[in-house]
């Protein structure tokens, strides 16, 4: 796939929209388990990005990446800001130099930044985190890179993260704010596991639209 402004600006846009979009609902899933922020924390961070588009997408991937990551570890705040932030800045380093990149750069890309989230969250997933998300759709990727393969690529990965979220309904919280609910946080879905379905979601919708 060969990655150029056009592209990347429309994959900033698309995050940007869903986010603003589903703040309140992503707001009303923090009520319930934490402090009632996150929609408003990602809303920030997301519109300071969108605002800046022009900027990032007319440098190579990788820095993109890069600096869109430290745009929403300053902007974003929270417990969700440093993690979504190192997962793209990490990603922006594990990035190929051209604008073509493969489905197997991706891949390692995606592990690479999902790996150190995780080091930086100390954390994994089986916690009701944005973990429970990210690690299915980051083996959803590295499976569609082997041999078998799977015939609808996309539909296998938005199926992973749909998954996920709903499998942190079930869970009991043992890291972030719901954690100190303990029991009391069973029962709901995980604000930052349903930011992060949605960015998927956003993410291959903007990736699948031709140009
Ligand atoms: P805060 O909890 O500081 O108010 P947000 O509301 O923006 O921050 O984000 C909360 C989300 O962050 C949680 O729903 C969870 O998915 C994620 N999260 C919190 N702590 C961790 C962690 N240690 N590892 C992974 N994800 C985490
Ligand atoms: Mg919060």
């Amino acid at each position: 796939m060969d990655v150029t402004a056009v592209v990347l600006a429309r994959v900033i846009d698309r995050t940007a929209s869903a986010v603003c979009a589903h703040a309140a609902h992503l707001t009303r899933l923090d009520q319930a388990i934490g402090d009632g922020d996150h929609g408003s924390n990602l809303a920030r961070g997301f519109k300071e990005v969108a605002g800046r588009r022009d900027e990032f997408a007319s440098l190579p991937l990788g820095e993109a990446l890069r600096k869109i990551g430290m745009t929403l570890v300053m902007k974003v705040g929270g417990a969700s800001g440093p993690l979504y932030g190192t997962l793209l800045i990490e990603m922006g380093k594990a990035a190929p130099d051209g604008r073509e990149i493969a489905l197997a750069d991706m891949a390692r890309m995606f592990e690479h930044g999902v790996a150190a989230l995780m080091r930086r969250g100390r954390s994994e997933p089986g916690q009701k985190t944005m973990l429970d998300v990210l690690c299915p759709v980051a083996d959803a990727l590295a499976f569609a890179t082997t041999d078998k393969g799977v015939t609808d690529m996309t539909a296998h990965i938005r199926d992973a993260a749909a998954e996920g979220l709903e499998s942190t309904r079930a869970m009991r919280a043992t890291r972030g704010r719901a954690s100190y609910l303990g029991e009391r946080s069973i029962g709901h879905l995980d604000p930052g596991a349903a930011s992060s379905q949605l960015l998927v979601e956003a993410l291959i919708a903007a990736l699948e639209e031709t140009p």
